[in-house]
């Protein structure tokens, strides 16, 4: 998996239609990781996998005190930017490694986390 991050200004819009930089930062993207583009594809296949909805993203991109603040775990792939939490029940733990997640935890009936991490394949439920 390529852990090539997106500067913010060479965000495509033909390649990531229905997604926004925006989305992915809570806050000043100061000090923030650029966002994963492996994760930008996973979740433009997740949009279709969903039905072509509309898929939020609940948590992108956070700083270490952001992170710290929403209760993140120690070394939280969003620490990298390449992760994203969607609304629970929007896609199936399938369709999310099919369209190429690596790490995929879920905090019913809240979230579902999907990350495309560096290493072996993760599931958890938290
Ligand atoms: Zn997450």
């Amino acid at each position: 998996m390529s852990s090539e991050r997106l500067a913010r200004r060479a965000w495509s819009r033909r390649r990531w239609p229905h997604f926004r930089p925006h989305e992915f930062y809570r806050g000043s993207p100061e000090g923030q990781p650029g966002i994963s583009i492996a994760l930008l594809d996973v979740l433009e296949r997740l949009r279709v996998s969903a039905g072509e909805v509309p898929l939020p993203i609940l948590s992108g991109v956070r700083s270490a005190a952001h992170n710290s603040a929403v209760g993140g775990v120690e070394g939280s792939q969003h620490l990298l930017g390449t992760a994203a939490d969607i609304p629970y029940g929007m896609v199936t733990t399938e369709e999310a490694i099919m369209a190429g997640a690596v790490g995929i935890g879920s905090r019913g009936p809240y979230a579902v986390h999907v990350d495309v991490r560096e290493g072996p394949a993760a599931r958890w439920t938290y």
